[in-house]
């Protein structure tokens, strides 16, 4: 589907303030697999396109906010694949459409908005019911399936694979692609979000229920899309350490993560750790200018 696709991993092996403890690092960079379907989006859409396509559907459906990556990253794959897409936006249609919409819908993606009450019953209105449904977020064994090709492209002898955690869909297939002795830690960018452990959980293979993994909980920075100075302080630092940018939802909450987890002692002395860059960078849009370095 993406023909110029060759992510690196990227060994970070300036130890300075940043990481500057006795593990090593590596970081995935799947936000350079392609400017629009960035970071984990493609891999987790790969088998719903390729169903909708196998099994005749015309139009893909899903859901998402307004800065969502999976909207516009599912407008961009329906084009490239020759289908039309629909997307279902939470909320009312604002005077001035956000960039990411704005986008999708220069991929043609039609967008419908929904209040934010029918929104969180996931009514399908019934002019889609003959269309493919992606569920939000792309959660679900397909999903999963394609996250799990995730690790296809990493080589190296990792001891563990850290992740940012939305619904869960990447980490169960990175849970699925590793190996027994392999450990997957995954940093819930949610506030509170307990049911992680079942979501994740029910999209782990019955043949990979003994890997392990671990879900941390600290370091939502107030939840979902919210942020504090510190993070905004860290992504720069980290950008001016490594040349790596990251975004304020998933990947700055993750490698902010695992630099307070290494310092902390909390990988074992000599671990391997493969840190899955997934994108995200458009929705930095939303940020002021200037607030960012990059
Ligand atoms: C969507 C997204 C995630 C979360 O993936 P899930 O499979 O929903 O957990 C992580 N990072 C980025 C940049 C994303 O866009």
């Amino acid at each position: 589907m993406l023909d110029t696709f060759s992510p690196a991993a990227i060994r970070i092996d300036r130890p300075g303030h940043v990481f500057g403890a006795s593990v090593d690092i590596s970081v995935l960079r799947l936000d350079e697999v392609h400017p629009v379907i960035s970071g984990n989006k493609w891999f987790k859409l790969r088998y719903y396109i390729d169903e909708a396509k196998n099994t005749g559907k015309k139009n893909i459906v899903t859901f998402g906010g307004a800065w969502s990556n999976h909207i516009v990253a599912t407008a961009a794959a329906c084009r490239m694949n020759g289908l039309t897409s629909t997307g279902l936006i939470r909320g009312e249609e604002p005077a001035q459409l956000s960039p990411t919409l704005e986008q999708a819908r220069q991929y043609g993606m039609k967008l419908v908005f929904l209040s934010r009450v029918a929104y969180s019953e996931k009514h399908v209105p019934a002019e889609f019911d003959n269309d493919y449904l992606i569920p939000e977020g792309g959660y679900g064994p397909t999903g999963a399936m394609g996250a799990a090709t995730i690790l296809d492209h990493s080589s190296g002898n990792y001891t563990h694979y850290c992740c940012a955690v939305g619904t869960g869909t990447m980490m169960a297939g990175i849970i699925n692609a590793s190996s027994p002795q392999q450990q997957v830690t995954g940093i819930s960018v949610m506030k509170n979000n307990r049911q992680l452990d079942d979501t994740v959980g029910d999209l782990v293979l019955a043949e990979n229920k003994s890997r392990s993994w671990q879900l941390l909980h600290d370091y939502h920075f107030g939840g979902y899309a919210k942020y504090e100075p510190s993070l905004l302080q860290f992504m720069n630092d980290f950008y001016r350490e490594t040349g790596i940018p990251s975004d304020f939802v998933y990947t700055g909450k993750l490698f902010y993560a695992v630099n307070d987890l290494a310092g902390k002692g909390y990988f074992p002395h000599g671990s391997r750790l493969l840190l899955i860059h997934s994108g995200g960078l458009q929705g930095n849009a939303s940020l002021r200018k200037g607030t960012l370095m990059f």
